[in-house]
């Protein structure tokens, strides 16, 4: 049996320079500090990066925590605003808006999910929306925030938040951490790959200039076009245009006006065949619509955008094609795909950087040898896979949902829906109950925000509430709006609580 250091990694290879690629490297080279291994960056700054992905969910904290680097430190570098969630407006017909955000709801009662008693009160007669019952979307509603009590008093307590950050800020910090860290970076275009003639293993990136770097494991972090995944192992791409009809984006900036607060949520208001996102930082907005190509013009899409930014814009609008779904095989051989190599969804959801997030864990979780035991690339490629179709499921349930009438989104109403996806709504509309899969990113209570934001109940409560006297339920139920609205009054405005970060230097 060979020794561990006979066949041990000792260069790891990254190729780009964009959010995963950072991500990556700073992550790996805390993760192996105390190892020999060497890790190189290899960017384009000709070719740049995708310059968006700017909104996240509350795991971007504990990636960074990860790092030694607190909330305050990130928020300071990347002019960062306090995310408690996602406003939908529009998706479920004219007037709908509603946020799904990064908490809970009300207090379960005697092990039976809050949803029910408030659903009992309702056929009462009682007409007080859920959202009432969630300290995250009360606070996001009435433009507050602070930090969440680190021993909340009772799950009304109980809320997340992320951030909206300025992608290449972020990069630059985490790019900082990782050079301290003795990531070594190259900037320079990559022309081709050689490939060990014996095997099909990358050996070396070969360089526009003629330089070769040669490496035991490569991680693709060079976007869509997926360099290593795709054009040098020949990954397939599984493309999930059936279920998501949303191919094109244009992203353009805008200034925040003088003396406004950014909200403490990212908006996405639905259009004729899209969706429109805004994302307010400190210092600008990020804003931009996600559309399909078969139901809009790109002028369309213009037309859609432009008249509804969150300020003036300072940026062109671009305009960025892609195709939702997945690489076939995220690892194969020495070379594992993260970030937009290794697939996309739209980012109805914010979900493509917590995704980087978790496949980096998972490549910490299974570090390989030289060896690259198929069972440990078997196992990363699974996992992946699978976070990769629950995560699309939740995506596919907003459309699917939908209550708008034009063409796109009758169809989108009426489409087939993924095996998985299926046996979740049936579940919950018969019962109201949740299936979580493995390797799901989002809670039950993701699920009820979205249910509830477009009125869709179970056909029936649980059968353990239907005889609780309404009277009592009257009374724990007045009680817990009453302890979160005392908490929203005591929470200063966002702004208030952003003021305390300087713009990085
Ligand atoms: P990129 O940023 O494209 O980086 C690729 C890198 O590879 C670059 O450094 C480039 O120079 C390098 N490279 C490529 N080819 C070569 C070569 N030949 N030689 C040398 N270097 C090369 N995610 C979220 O979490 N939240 C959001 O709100 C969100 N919004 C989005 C909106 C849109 C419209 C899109 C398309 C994506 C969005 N995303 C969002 C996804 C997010 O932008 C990406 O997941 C994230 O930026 C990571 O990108 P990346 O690093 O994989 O690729």
């Amino acid at each position: 049996m060979d020794s561990v250091s006979d066949t041990a990694i000792r260069d790891v290879v990254i190729v780009g320079g964009g959010t995963a690629g950072w991500m990556a490297a700073a992550a790996l080279a805390q993760h192996l500090r105390h190892t020999p291994v060497t890790i190189t960056v290899v960017e384009s700054s000709e070719i740049g990066t995708i310059g968006v992905g700017e909104a996240t969910i509350p795991t971007i904290r504990r990636f960074y925590a990860q790092l030694g680097m607190t909330d305050a430190d990130v928020m300071g570098a990347t002019e960062a605003s306090c995310k408690l969630g996602i406003r939908f407006v529009g998706w479920g017909g004219t007037g709908s808006d509603f946020i799904h955000p990064f908490g809970l709801y009300g207090q379960d009662l005697n092990g039976v999910g809050f949803h029910n008693y408030w659903m009992k009160q309702r056929q009462s007669g009682d007409a007080t929306p859920l959202a009432a019952y969630s300290l995250g979307a009360s606070l996001a509603k009435a433009g507050k925030f602070t930090e969440p009590s680190p021993n909340p008093p009772s799950s009304l307590s109980v809320f997340d938040w992320a951030l909206h950050l300025d992608a290449s800020l972020f990069a630059k910090h985490l790019r900082a951490y990782a050079e301290a860290s003795g990531v070594k970076r190259i900037d320079a275009r990559i022309g081709g790959v050689d490939l060990r003639p014996s095997d099909g293993f990358i050996e070396a990136l070969v360089l526009d200039d003629g330089r070769k770097v040669a490496g035991d494991l490569f991680v693709d972090c060079s976007g869509f076009r997926g360099l290593l995944i795709g054009e040098a192992m020949g990954s397939a791409y599984e493309d999930w245009g059936r279920w998501l009809d949303c191919d094109a984006a244009f992203a353009v900036q805008s200034k925040n006006a003088p003396g406004s607060e950014p909200v403490p949520y990212t908006r996405v208001t639905a259009h004729s065949a899209g969706w429109q996102w805004g994302i307010p930082l400190r210092h600008r907005a990020g804003n931009g619509l996600v559309f399909s190509s078969r139901h809009m013009t790109d002028q369309e899409a213009l037309d859609a955008l432009m008249p509804n930014l969150m300020g003036k814009p300072i940026t062109e609008p671009r305009r960025i094609g892609f195709r939702p779904g997945r690489r076939d095989r995220a690892w194969v051989k020495n070379c594992v795909a993260l970030g937009l190599s290794a697939g996309f969804l739209e980012p109805l959801e914010s979900t493509s950087i917590a995704l980087i997030e978790n496949g980096i864990e998972r490549l910490k979780a299974l570090f390989p040898d030289r060896t690259f035991a198929p069972a440990v690339v078997d196992e990363f490629n699974d996992q992946s896979a699978r976070e990769m179709e629950r995560t699309r499921d939740f995506i596919i349930l907003h459309y699917w949902l939908n209550g708008r009438d034009e063409p796109f989104w009758r169809e989108r109403r009426e489409a087939e829906i993924p095996d998985t996806l299926r046996k979740k709504v049936e579940l919950w509309k018969a019962r109201g109950q949740f299936v979580r899969y493995r390797w799901e990113m989002f809670h039950p209570a993701s699920w009820l925000a979205i249910y509830d934001g477009f009125d869709r109940m179970p056909d029936r409560i649980d059968p353990a509430v239907e005889g609780v006297p309404a009277r009592d339920l009257d009374v724990s139920l007045q009680q817990m709006r009453a302890a979160i609205a005392d908490a929203v009054a005591r929470t200063p405005s966002h702004g208030a609580f952003l003021s305390q970060f300087a713009s990085p230097k």
